[in-house]
């Protein structure tokens, strides 16, 4: 679920949401461990001067971490060119992850965003941030820290998302697999409203991958190998545009690789590959009972007879790809 205005405001009038954990210091221990610069800006309500940071301009894959607690508060992935002179991002990694306060001073009125965990002032969050979530938060560079990380994430759709999804858990180098929706335009869907075709979402899967363990081309031309690319909107008795082959391209990077990775699977069948490439705006993570569908329902009756012969087959196939301890 994505977070948008009135999911501030609610938090505002409400109560904010459990964090997982807290941490609670004193004045005196936090300035021990907290530069001088750092201890005015997340304790004392501080704000950086505009254009300050080099963080404005950094939108390396990583993630960024409360700079007193260490919670890890956002992804780079939500970052965007603000040309504020401030860190900007449209979400919080988690919904838990930020607390929300009215805040009147200097006679505007403004929503304050803290860490969470430990209250750290961060900044503040607008209502003018990009779609979909028309989200800004606005954050002190001063209150982060970047945290470097190898992993990436793709997203690709095959069919139904209990079988993908089951299939990529397998394979060394993949560190989480989320099913979920994406390439249409509803916004925060469900999975009914998915089902009735008119969304435009397709079922997806998210790989969380590291990329010297498997690259984005190996997961893509074992995504190709493992559904039927040459038919549309269908994958066995599904039927409907939400089971089409589609791959999502996150830079031109990877959109030449997907280009490449069809030409070269094309060579191997006799039927046009149908499957659409298409650039990537946002996943919606499916309920939860969708998630690790397989691994939860393995006695049903869909998982037995659709998922097991294609589990058969992928893992003949990969055998030297899979995951030791599987
Ligand atoms: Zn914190």
């Amino acid at each position: 679920m994505i977070l948008k205005w009135l999911d501030v405001l609610k938090f505002i009038n409400q109560g904010n949401p459990e964090p997982d954990q807290r941490v609670n210091k004193s004045e005196q221990e936090w300035k021990q461990i907290l530069t001088e610069e750092q201890f005015y800006i997340t304790r004392k309500k501080g704000t950086e001067r505009a254009h300050s940071s080099e963080m404005c301009n950094l939108f390396e894959p990583g993630k960024y971490a409360c700079v007193c607690c260490h919670t890890v508060l956002f992804d780079s992935e939500e970052k965007f060119q603000s040309s504020t002179g401030w860190p900007s991002f449209t979400q919080p990694i988690k919904v838990n992850a930020i607390a929300y306060h009215k805040d009147v001073s200097f006679g505007m009125y403004r929503v304050e965003v803290t860490c969470n965990t430990c209250d750290a002032h961060l900044g503040h969050v607008f209502q003018d941030g990009p779609p979909p979530s028309g989200l800004r938060y606005c954050i002190n560079a001063v209150s982060l820290e970047k945290i470097k990380s190898e992993e990436r994430k793709a997203v690709f759709g095959g069919g139904c998302f209990w079988c993908t999804e089951a299939l990529f858990h397998q394979l060394k180098g993949v560190v989480k697999v989320e099913s979920g929706y994406s390439g249409g335009t509803t916004v925060n869907p469900t999975y009914r409203e998915v089902s009735s075709g008119k969304t435009g979402h397709a079922e997806v899967i998210e790989v969380t991958y590291i990329p010297s363990e498997i690259s984005y081309e190996d997961l893509l031309s074992i995504h190709l190998s493992t559904h039927n690319p040459t038919i549309f909107n269908k994958q066995g008795a599904d039927r409907g545009t939400q089971y089409r082959s589609i791959i999502f391209y996150k830079n031109e990077e990877e959109n030449s690789t997907a280009i490449k990775v069809i030409e070269e699977i094309q060579n191997l069948l006799d039927e046009k590959i149908v499957t659409e490439i298409a650039a990537y705006k946002q996943f919606y993570k499916a309920e939860e009972y969708h998630q690790n569908y397989y691994n939860k329902n393995p006695e049903g009756g869909y998982c037995q007879n659709v998922i097991d012969p294609k589990l058969k087959n992928f893992r003949e196939l990969y055998k030297n790809k899979l995951k030791q301890n599987i």
